[in-house]
């Protein structure tokens, strides 16, 4: 069975999360979405609330799985015996960042690489940023958000 870890901050996950991992399960048979948190940084959405968004997502999604996690994604690869990392690239300024990161990876972790998947042209300018200004100041993000979230819920719980 060939899976990957797609890792990232989620914070939240947006429709253009949603479409990388829609275009991943075409080249895996499994995607686990891995929410990484610093313990000395708080988001804005708690991991768990974050865990939460992308499984009520993903809920229709049978080879789908969501974990936490800090550290390294190579050291989260290797506990789980993972050799794919999904990443979504939207601008060269992602690129650029991103290369560096995946080279740094396979540098470190050689039996582990990275996989970029490039945004759809619609969503490419989606960030977990842009939602959470919208929901920050109490806009409508839901055209933003994948089918099935209820945000409000977990906006009612952040209080
Ligand atoms: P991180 O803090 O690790 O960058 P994000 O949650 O912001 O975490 O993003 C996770 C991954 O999803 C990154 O590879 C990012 O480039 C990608 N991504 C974010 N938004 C989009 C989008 N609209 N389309 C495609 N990829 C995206």
């Amino acid at each position: 069975m060939r899976t990957a870890v797609f890792p990232g901050s989620f914070d939240p996950f947006t429709v253009g999360h949603f479409d990388v991992l829609e275009s991943a399960l075409q080249l895996f048979d499994k995607v686990i979405i891995a929410v990484g948190y610093n313990s000395s940084k708080t988001g804005f959405f708690s991991p768990d609330t974050r865990v939460e968004i992308i499984r009520q997502a993903t809920a229709h999604m049978d080879n789908v799985e969501v974990c936490t996690y800090t550290g390294l994604t190579i050291d989260l690869c290797h506990q789980l015996g993972v050799n794919n990392i999904i990443r979504g690239l939207r601008t060269t300024t992602d690129f650029e960042m991103e290369s560096v990161i995946a080279q740094a990876n396979k540098k470190m972790a050689p039996d582990v690489s990275t996989v970029f998947i490039p945004a759809c042209q619609e969503y490419s300018f989606i960030s977990s940023t842009v939602v959470r200004d919208i929901l920050i100041h109490k806009g409508n993000a839901a055209q933003f958000l994948p089918k099935g979230v209820t945000i409000e819920k977990f906006l009612a719980e952040r209080k």
